[in-house]
């Protein structure tokens, strides 16, 4: 028992934030990065890779329900769909809600970061030995190069772009992630902070922009990720995400959401002005 013991996330070099830790369930390296699980005091068990909060129990389903749920009832039949990292499994296992979903293939770096969410994370990672679920770990990048397959979705549930999650962030990678999307597929992706991070999403829309006739980002409110305000970009060869939206669908699904809803999802994509004037130009109508 660790009594007086918590964990602080340095945000870039001038923020941090510390949560109370109650006992530490794993701390691992991997050939990627530093893999950590605590259990907190006021947010459930804690995935950390590099010092960096991935997931806690106390908020994931915020993060996990908005890079699911938009992509995947904006999409009209979405049967095959691609989570990129993702090694907590929460996104997969949203995934996997939709009853269209025949398979899900997940491409994680980190075989430590599957393992350590299936010993002790058990919320987020109970999905990965479903059978729709096709987990490979492996390099993204290289996935998307290499795959013959197409997705109608594609979900890019990385973090920050450094070490081998920043290839995730430039044009080589979403032009092959263009190339395996069916004709009217749609790609969501890990946005960042608005607050911390417009330079990072100002070059990510830009990429977007070059691969994909139509890009937009929208946000969400995340409680324990810096500034709270957090976002996904959501790019697509045909689909409006609010136009082409038909909330009778989330009615017809049958599945109840702790964030998601449906006046939420039209909502999330209207943006502060600070942003809309921060990204002036590089989100479509
Ligand atoms: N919700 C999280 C966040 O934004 O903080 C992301 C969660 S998930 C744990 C991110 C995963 O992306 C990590 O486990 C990391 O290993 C994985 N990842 C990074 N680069 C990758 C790559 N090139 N291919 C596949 N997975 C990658």
């Amino acid at each position: 028992m660790h009594s007086n013991l918590w964990v602080e996330e340095k945000f870039q070099d001038f923020l941090g934030i510390k949560f109370k830790v109650e006992k530490v369930l794993f701390s691992g390296k991997s050939n990627f990065q530093t893999v950590d699980v605590v259990e907190t005091k006021g947010h459930g068990k804690m995935l950390l890779n590099d010092g960096l909060i991935m997931v806690t129990e106390r908020d994931e389903f915020a993060y996990h329900d908005m890079i699911t749920h938009v992509p995947l009832f904006v999409h009209p039949h979405p049967k095959n769909v691609l989570v990129i990292g993702g090694g907590d499994g929460g996104t997969a296992r949203e995934v996997i809600r939709h009853a269209s979903v025949d398979k899900c293939t997940m491409v994680e770096i980190d075989g430590m970061v599957v393992d350590a969410c299936k010993a002790h994370i058990p919320q987020t990672a109970c999905a990965l030995d479903d059978e729709r679920i096709n987990l490979i770990i492996g390099d993204g990048v290289q996935f998307v190069k290499e795959t013959k397959e197409k997705f109608d979705v594609i979900i890019v549930d990385s973090t920050d772009p450094i070490g081998p999650a920043q290839p995730l962030f430039g044009e080589a990678f979403y032009q092959d992630v263009f190339n395996c999307l069916t004709d009217d597929g749609i790609v969501v992706s890990q946005g960042e902070s608005s607050w911390y991070a417009m330079d990072i999403q100002q070059s990510l829309l830009k990429v977007l922009n070059n691969v994909f006739p139509k890009s937009y980002l929208y946000s969400f409110s995340n409680l324990t990720y810096p500034g709270g305000l957090w976002s996904f970009t959501f790019a697509s060869k045909k689909y409006h995400p609010v136009n082409d939206f038909n909330p009778e669908r989330v009615t017809q699904s049958g599945l109840a959401f702790d964030y998601y809803n449906t006046p939420l999802h039209s909502a999330a994509f209207a943006l502060p002005s600070f942003v809309i004037k921060g990204l002036d130009e590089l989100i479509d109508n």
